[in-house]
Parts: C-alpha cells; structure tokens; sequence
C-alpha cells in the first residue's frame, strides 16, 4: 500500500522538476520519517541531489550517512548563510572555499567541512520571503506546536523564532550542539514585521514561538509582549519548546505581558522533582521555582499550562521519580507530557549512559525497551506492548510498591511511565469538580482519544467521567461504551485498568 504522503511527494515532484531536494529534520522522534523520505526521493529519481538538515541531523549527521546512501550530503548548523553557499558552490557561483558546514561522505569516509562548532548567521533579522509558498495552509496538513486543540477554532497557524540558542546547559538537551552556547536575539521590530507579514500576507492568526529561552533577556520581551498586545489585528500564540522557570518565576511581570499579548499556551521544562537529579542535568530551575510557576499560573486559566517530565535518568531511583509524581501534583499544572529520558547523540547524558553500559554508542538507541524516544511516539510502542502474548502483558511493575532505592530496569520503565503518567495526568480527575477546568481538561482529552492517539482506553474512559461531571450525559454515555468495548478487546488495557485501580468493565 502507498502511503499518501508518498502519492502527493510524487505529484509535487512531477510537477515542480526540482534541481536538489532538501529535507529538513528537526527532531529525533522523526528520524525514521526522514530516511524514508530520502530513500524514496532516491528510488524514485537516483540522479537527484539530496540534501538533508535541522536540529536532529546536525546532531547525528555521521550516523545518518551511515544508514542511508540517500542523503547525497548535509548542511550543519543554522543553514541560513551556509546552505545557500553550498547552492552557489554547487552550481559554479561562489568559489569553493565558500563551503562551509557540510558533511558528506568520500569514499565510504564521512567528512564535515568547515567543521567544530557552526558560524552564526550575521543577519537574523531579515523578514523570510516565502516566495509565493501557501505558508498559511501548512497547519492543515501538519503541525509544529502542541496546542492544537486550544487554538481558536480555524486559527492559521506558524512558527515563529525570536531569538536562537539557550542560557543554560541541561545535559540531556541538544540546543547548543546546533545553536552555539549563549543566546543571540532578534530585534523587536524585525519580530513584528514578521508577524504582520504572515498575517496579511498568509492570513495567519496563531503563532507557535520556536525559541528555546523565550524568557530570554525581560526588557526586550517585554517590549515584544507589548507590541503584539498593540497590533491592530488578534493574535494568539503558543510556547511550545519549554520556557525555563526560574525566569518565569523571578519575572511574574513576563507571565502577565505574556498573558495581556495573546498567550493560550505554554510548556515548561520542569524534567524532575528531585534536587539530586536537577542538579546532575544541570537544569537551570530548582523546586521553588517550579511551584512559584504553579502558583502563577493559576491566574490565567486562558492559558493551557504542560510541563515536560522525564523518568529514567542514569541510576534514577523509584524514590526520586517519587519526588518528580508529588512536584507535579503540587505544581497543579493543566497537563505534563512525561517522557522516558532520550538520550540524543552527542550530548554528555549520551555519553553518561555509553559509559555506564546503558546504550550502545553511535547509535541513536531507538528501539528495545526503555531509552527511546520522546513520548509522542510512546503511543506506538504502547500499541506493540499491547499485541504482545497474554503471559508478556500480565507483567506489571507497580511504581507505589518498590523500595524507593531501586534503580528499574529499562523493562520496568514502561511500566513506570504508564503509571507516572495515570498518577500524574488522570487519577486527580476523579477529585475534580470545577467546571472550567474540567472543560480545559475535556478538550485536551478529546484530542488524544479523536486525533493522537486514536482509541486511547484511559482518554476516552476519563472523558466519559468528565461529561458525567459537566452534565452531558449523552457524550459521556457514549465515551464510556467506547472504552467499554476497547477494553473487551484487550487483555493489556483490562489488566493495565486493574493495576491501576479502574474497573476491567465498564
Ligand atoms: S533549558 Fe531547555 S533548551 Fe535550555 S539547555 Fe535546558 S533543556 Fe535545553
């Protein structure tokens, strides 16, 4: 069966002819989407050139060239200036010592040119010219950004980067391997230019801030916050990379400009509730700022508030991961995406785990149990661990019923993350009595259980249970007969239901 987004890369290719094409790849989690995309290209036309970049493949470019032979070479770091170079190079317009950035591989060797850490850009505030590109269709089709289901409905959507790179130095995180240390920001005004450019131009009505530190540097965002607030038209936006606490809670004044300039969401880096473990990735919050963020956000329920948490760092106990269920509890936050830890290549916590046995090196470790990857594709393996044979799904590793020294198996880890992730997200539902948050919360749900991750039993089971709430008893009817009959059909999810304390029938 061909998959559709194969058919429609067919059709733009016949129709475009394209002289090279390149494929960006920001994150590891589609790392397998982007050696199937070069291998197609490839199968389909072996003479054209193709090229690949982003954040992911700056980060494992000698393990992509080794696993695939399509990908003819790749642009390094911030392609704004360098890729172009490696353009005007390849078409005889630059001389070659313009190369700058690009790996490649000669003679079965790989080789980085212009190698060590990248040249920034000198110009970041140049506006994109899109070129007649339809921009503003592109978020029917896909997405970057986790707030969907709270944007107005309709909102076209885009990303938007106001400044590059990150203050801090988390061990695990990857953003200096392709930024360079430190943070370089835009000017305010080339920022609105760009917002008013997408917006009149492209019709677009919701950004998503692809900043790392969006916090970064309080005077010129607040002149930002100010300015969006004073556009004559309604933009609403998200932060969806993670805004570090500490500079959230040392400058509640941000959350409010933030707030009054069309804020509907945002996700904060939060990894731990053990001071131990946040002190050894080296994350720039510590505990009081996470709860002084709690405490914040509790004054703008137009805003969906995540936090990103993660179990399974090197020789983490059952006691910690404790730590990091009661922060997130006392933190109170809308949601929390809770992710076993992945370890990105060339990264210290990559070698940490080398060195104590945990991965291979050289590999991105993308399959097996436990250290895998981000939690969006935690669903995918779910659904393999449910496929399993009885005897396998009978297995079930209680979080609440280790002694807390333990360090889990990576085995043990899914079972930790289910359990982490029900204790953390859902069981406080069942307390819940406010209506407006119980909606907030009911609209978050119906996107995994409608759109995520498509007959999702936990989802739909607790959706029934908030429309019981809200007095909508034909959705919650309905939702409720729905998980009924997902777990008829499966042993994995009537047993995960039992561990779990929730009836195996509904
Ligand atoms: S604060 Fe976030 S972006 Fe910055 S280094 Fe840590 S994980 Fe990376």
């Amino acid at each position: 069966m061909t998959a559709c987004w194969q058919d429609e890369l067919r059709r733009a290719m016949a129709d475009f002819e394209p002289d090279l094409v390149a494929i960006t790849c920001m994150f590891t989690m589609t790392h397998p989407m982007l050696i199937g995309a070069a291998e197609f290209i490839k199968a389909m036309d072996p003479e054209i050139p193709v090229a690949a970049g982003g954040v992911h493949v700056t980060n494992a470019a000698e393990m992509i060239m080794a696993e695939t032979g399509a990908i003819d070479f790749i642009g390094l770091y911030e392609g704004d200036e360098a890729f172009i170079a490696a353009i005007d190079v390849g078409r005889g317009a630059a001389a070659d010592d313009a190369l700058r950035q690009v790996a490649m591989t000669i003679d079965g060797g790989y080789v980085a040119l212009g190698g060590g850490m990248a040249t920034p850009p000198a110009d970041l505030d140049t506006v994109p010219d899109y070129l007649g590109l339809d921009v503003g269709g592109y978020s029917e089709l896909g997405e970057i950004g986790t707030f969907r289901f709270w944007r107005p409905t309709g909102a076209r959507s885009s990303p938007v980067l106001s400044n590059r790179g990150c203050r801090a130095q988390c061990s695990f995180c990857s953003v200096r391997n392709f930024n360079g240390y430190g943070v370089r920001g835009r000017s305010v005004g080339s920022v609105i230019d760009e917002i008013k450019s997408l917006h009149g131009d492209h019709g677009i009505t919701h950004l998503t801030w692809l900043d790392d530190d969006l916090f970064y540097d309080v005077p010129r965002m607040l002149k930002l916050f100010e300015e969006i607030a004073g556009l004559p038209f309604e933009i609403t936006w998200d932060a969806s990379n993670g805004i570090i606490a500490s500079a959230a809670a040392a400058h509640p004044e941000l959350v409010e400009a933030a707030a009054a300039s069309g804020c509907i969401g945002m996700y904060f880096g939060i990894e731990s509730g053990n001071t131990d473990i946040l002190s050894a990735v080296k994350k720039p919050s510590g505990i009081k700022h996470y709860l002084k963020v709690g405490e914040l956000m509790q004054a703008h329920p137009q805003i969906f508030v995540r936090g990103f948490l993660i179990v399974g760092f090197p020789n983490e106990t059952i006691g910690q991961i404790l730590d990091t269920v009661q922060l997130a509890r006392d933190m109170n936050l809308d949601w929390y995406t809770v992710q076993l830890l992945t370890p990105l290549p060339n990264t210290p916590i990559y070698q940490e785990m080398v060195d104590l046995g945990l991965i291979e090196s050289g590999e991105l470790n993308t399959e097996g149990e436990g250290f895998t990857m981000f939690s969006v594709r935690e669903g995918e393996r779910q659904r393999r661990r449910e496929a399993r044979p009885e005897p396998e799904t009978a297995a079930f590793f209680d979080l609440f019923a280790q002694p807390h020294d333990h360090v889990p198996t990576k085995p043990q880890l899914n079972d930790i993350w289910l359990t982490a992730d029900y204790e953390i997200n859902y069981a406080r539902l069942a307390d819940m009595d406010d209506p407006q948050k119980l909606a907030k919360i009911g609209r978050f749900l119906t996107d995994i259980a409608d759109r995520m991750t498509l007959d999702h039993p936990l989802a739909n089971y607790f959706l029934g249970r908030i429309h019981e709430k809200l007095g909508d008893s034909e959705e919650s009817g309905e939702r409720s007969r729905h998980a009924a009959r997902l777990l008829e059909n499966s042993e994995y999810w009537r047993q995960r239901f039992e561990k779990l304390g929730l009836p195996s029938a509904i």
